[in-house]
């Protein structure tokens, strides 16, 4: 039989990550605009998230965390966007950043940085440290190897030495850990790359201001420098040489991710388009009830749909042994991302001028999800990735 039914955990999850959103972030969502550059609310939104157990979801339960699965971490990023993509996104993205953490880290960096990671007392965002200001899509795209990658390390002693510069990462200026993608040296491509966890308040380590954005208010992006930052070398993860290998395989969870947040999105934008529809009366009816709107809803809803089932495929694919699968993550990451624009211009059409005030909220999910198309792997690339592994597909590839 095939069962597309959460499980009682899963749906008690989901209901938590809803209730929180409604309590924490409906209420003040269109507020993050106008403390973009401060970003106070952002930081007591996640310190709450933190809290209620949602922002240590993927850390091992024995170490205070969540202990979720992918699944179930894509539920919970879904609930939140429905609430605001930007929170979202910096949650998303600290679990971005702690992805190579959890996949790599020896027992003692476990020891040192999962009670950190799962903290209820105090929230602990991850940075994940990958683009650079000359292109973050060659970084991220197999083919150039990490060849582009400019911020280097070099071993002195006991200490490993970061130089370089970052920019654009989620919570830039307010992580406790930062995952830096660097290199021993470019032209050595995979050979020479390596992650690195470089802690707040390193010596060396330095930010701009938050970069102003069209959207996503409540996430902070800037330059992050490292100057000579020196940090232990217990700080790698894994050893020089697998880094490449180690970020290809993030990107294979965190894309689905990626995805997971424009169906939240899409769903936020749809549900007051479709209540707007059934209360505004055009030519003596309720909009929802002429059939060319009615159709347009119903495009939504089946764009939604189809979003969804995407990512929960991928989040699937991701959870069976050996079978991780880069194609069905960047398919969730290209497709969830590009109906999501449909859907969220489409809210704003139905809503006629009301969607194009801010007031009404529906913008916002549009604004919001114009980023989702360009990071984590811009859609022209990850579109390049998919037909990549179509060229080495079996015959049977629609086979499950
Ligand atoms: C809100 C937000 C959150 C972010 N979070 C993070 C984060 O957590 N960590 C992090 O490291 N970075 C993060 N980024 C940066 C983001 O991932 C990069 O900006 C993105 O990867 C694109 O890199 P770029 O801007 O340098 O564009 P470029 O690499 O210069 O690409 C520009 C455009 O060229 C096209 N293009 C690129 N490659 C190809 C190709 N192979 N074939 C055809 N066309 C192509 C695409 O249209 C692309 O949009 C974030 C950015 C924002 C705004």
């Amino acid at each position: 039989m095939l069962d597309f039914s959460l499980s009682f955990e899963q749906k008690t999850l989901r209901q938590t990550v809803k209730r929180f959103v409604e309590k924490e972030i409906v209420p003040i969502a269109l507020e993050f605009e106008k403390d973009e550059m401060e970003g106070k609310l952002a930081h007591e939104v996640i310190q709450k998230a933190a809290q209620a157990g949602i922002l240590g979801l993927p850390v091992p339960e024995e170490y205070g965390g969540g202990g979720a699965s992918g699944i179930e971490c894509n539920i919970a990023l879904e609930e939140l966007a429905v609430g605001c993509g930007g929170i979202a996104t910096a949650i998303g993205a600290s679990w971005f950043g702690q992805t190579p953490i959890l996949m790599a880290a020896t027992k003692e960096q476990r020891e040192r940085w999962f009670p950190i990671l799962a903290s209820k007392e105090e929230g602990h965002l991850v940075c994940m440290a990958m683009t650079e200001p000359q292109g973050g899509s060659d970084i991220e795209n197999a083919q150039m190897g990490l060849r582009t990658v400019r911020t280097r390390v070099r071993f002195e002693g006991d200490e490993i030495v970061v130089t370089g510069t970052k920019l654009w990462p989620s919570n830039f200026d307010v992580s406790t850990l930062y995952t830096v993608v660097a290199t021993t040296d470019p032209q050595k491509g995979p050979e020479g790359s390596c992650l690195v966890v470089v802690e707040r308040g390193a010596k060396g380590l330095s930010f701009s201001k938050p970069v102003p954005k069209m959207g996503m208010h409540a996430d902070r992006n800037g330059e992050i420098i490292f100057e000579d930052v020196r940090i232990p070398k217990e700080n790698m993860l894994g050893k020089v040489g697998d880094g490449f290998k180690l970020l290809q395989r993030t990107l294979v969870y965190n894309r689905v991710g990626a995805g997971a947040i424009s169906v939240g999105m899409a769903r936020g934008a749809f549900e007051r388009a479709l209540k707007w529809a059934k209360e505004r009366t055009v030519m003596g009816k309720p909009l929802a009830e002429h059939p060319v709107v009615s159709s347009k809803l119903a495009e939504m809803a089946a764009k939604i749909e189809m979003s969804r089932l995407l990512v929960w495929r991928a989040a699937w694919y991701n959870a069976q042994p050996k079978k991780r699968s880069m194609k069905w993550a960047s398919m969730a990451k290209v497709y969830a991302s590009d109906l999501a624009m449909e859907v969220t211009t489409d809210a704003v059409q139905v809503m006629g001028s009301y969607g194009y005030a801010r007031e009404y909220g529906v913008e916002k999910y549009m604004r919001d999800n114009k980023i989702i198309q360009i990071y984590i792997g811009a859609n022209e690339l990850t579109k390049q990735v998919i037909g990549e592994e179509l060229l080495t597909a079996p015959e049977d590839m629609f086979e499950v």
